[in-house]
């Protein structure tokens, strides 16, 4: 029988994993139709995206840019309505009419939209792995109250979803101990300097970091990927993910991104997904899901990969690494001081106002001096994310 058409929102269209999602979609004309697409301000790529897809809302957050939207589809004789704004955003995160919801948005950003289809009960392909850092508690509440369907895009979450048992209220309302697992292996590339001398490394540029060895993907995450901050982020991801602690989360170096993760359980079994570094097949996955669907991603040559390397992190050249452990650890508002320091101090990197290796101190820097709290409302998170966004930007004035 054909399933019935699901009707899609994607934040972030624009972004790089918005633009693998409409690659995926458009393989599929009979099971996906596009309802919504959002974009900060690239309104030419977002106008060329709604003349393919002619969504019902095309929302951009820049109000210039939604002008410029609007003159140009008028132009081309395209229906789609335009908004802006976050309000806006909300609304076709939330809309009664979508069924899944690609939150694909970078950063802090992204929290309240995607927080909005959580809230509506939404099937939500979680890619914008800094909204679940930031108020994990309070979106695991969200996703329990309006029994919103959480799937995750992250490749290494999505391939330890894969490995981990099909029953999943269990590990969600037990933890994964009582479902026999010992514990997950993340897996890292080690980004572009795995190898760099460590002496190099205040000497290295935006555009170097931004060259990963495996994985196409936007800037911000691209440096985070050279930092480790990264694999930082994706311990605390998969921590609320999976409701598990990070002492059960291994992260183990693998050059060549073709394990995604792996589960170790506790009869010894351990349970890995392979396959080429292409984000298509997690989105796929998860669109999908419980059911497969054709990827566009190209079959994995196991012969030409030939060997498959494992080590540990080091984490005197990672100290991002080491400081996400730690506010893993601290837990409460610690994860949201980590990211907003981090979001500050790696647009700073991008802009060349700082070094590279002054990344991690600029996070040193606010974790050591703000608090964390037990958060209980969104509020709390959000002024924890202000101070530490202004802490961080007047360390890095002053220097
Ligand atoms: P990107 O920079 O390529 O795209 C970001 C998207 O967010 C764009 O569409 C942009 O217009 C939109 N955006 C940015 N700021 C916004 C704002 N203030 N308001 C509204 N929209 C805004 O980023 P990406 O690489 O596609 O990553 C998106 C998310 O997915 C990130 O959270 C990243 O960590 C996660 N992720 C990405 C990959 C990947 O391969 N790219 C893999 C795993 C997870
Ligand atoms: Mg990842």
């Amino acid at each position: 029988m054909q399933p019935a058409v699901q009707h899609i929102t994607i934040l972030g269209a624009t972004g790089s994993i918005g633009v693998s999602t409409l690659d995926v979609i458009a393989r599929h004309p009979d099971r996906y139709k596009v309802f919504a697409l959002t974009a900060d301000r690239r309104w030419q790529l977002l106008a060329t995206q709604c003349l393919q897809h002619q969504p019902r809302y095309a929302v951009l957050n820049d109000a210039s840019a939604a002008s410029e939207l609007t003159r140009e589809l008028r132009k081309q004789g395209c229906n789609t309505e335009v908004l802006q704004g976050l309000a806006a955003l909300e609304l076709v995160a939330a809309h009664a009419q979508v069924d899944a919801v690609m939150a694909a948005i970078v950063g802090a950003a992204g929290l309240l939209p995607t927080l909005a289809a959580v809230q509506a009960g939404k099937k939500v392909l979680l890619a914008n792995k800094e909204a679940l850092v930031m108020a994990g508690g309070l979106f695991t509440q969200a996703v329990n109250k309006s029994g919103a369907l959480l799937l995750p895009i992250d490749s290494e979450h999505n391939a330890i979803f894969q490995c981990l048992p099909n029953h999943r209220s269990d590990y969600l309302a037990g933890g994964l101990v009582s479902s026999g697992v010992r514990k997950i292996l993340l897996t890292a590339s080690g980004g572009p300097f795995r190898n760099t001398p460590l002496a190099d490394l205040p000497h290295v540029t935006p555009e170097q970091a931004c060259a990963h060895p495996n994985w196409s993907m936007g800037q911000k995450i691209s440096v985070d990927s050279a930092s480790m901050m990264n694999k930082g982020l994706e311990l605390i991801e998969a921590c609320w993910l999976f409701n598990t602690r990070p002492h059960q989360v291994q992260v183990v170096i693998h050059p060549q991104s073709v394990i995604h993760s792996m589960v170790e359980y506790i009869d010894g079994s351990v349970l890995a997904q392979l396959g080429n570094p292409d984000m298509r097949t997690p989105i796929a996955h998860a669109l999908a899901w419980p059911e497969r669907i054709e990827s566009g991603v190209a079959s994995l040559d196991i012969i030409a990969t030939a060997r498959l390397d494992f080590s540990a992190p080091d984490l005197q050249r990672f100290p991002c690494l080491r400081l996400a452990q730690e506010a893993a650890d601290v837990s409460g508002t610690a994860p949201a001081l980590l990211n907003a320091a981090n979001e500050i101090a790696v647009a700073a990197f991008l802009a060349r106002q700082i070094r590279f290796d002054q990344i991690a101190q600029v996070i040193d820097h606010v974790l050591t001096r703000l608090d964390a709290v037990e958060p209980t409302s969104l509020a709390q998170v959000q002024s924890a994310d202000a101070e530490a966004r202004a802490l961080a930007s007047q360390l890095i004035k002053s220097w």
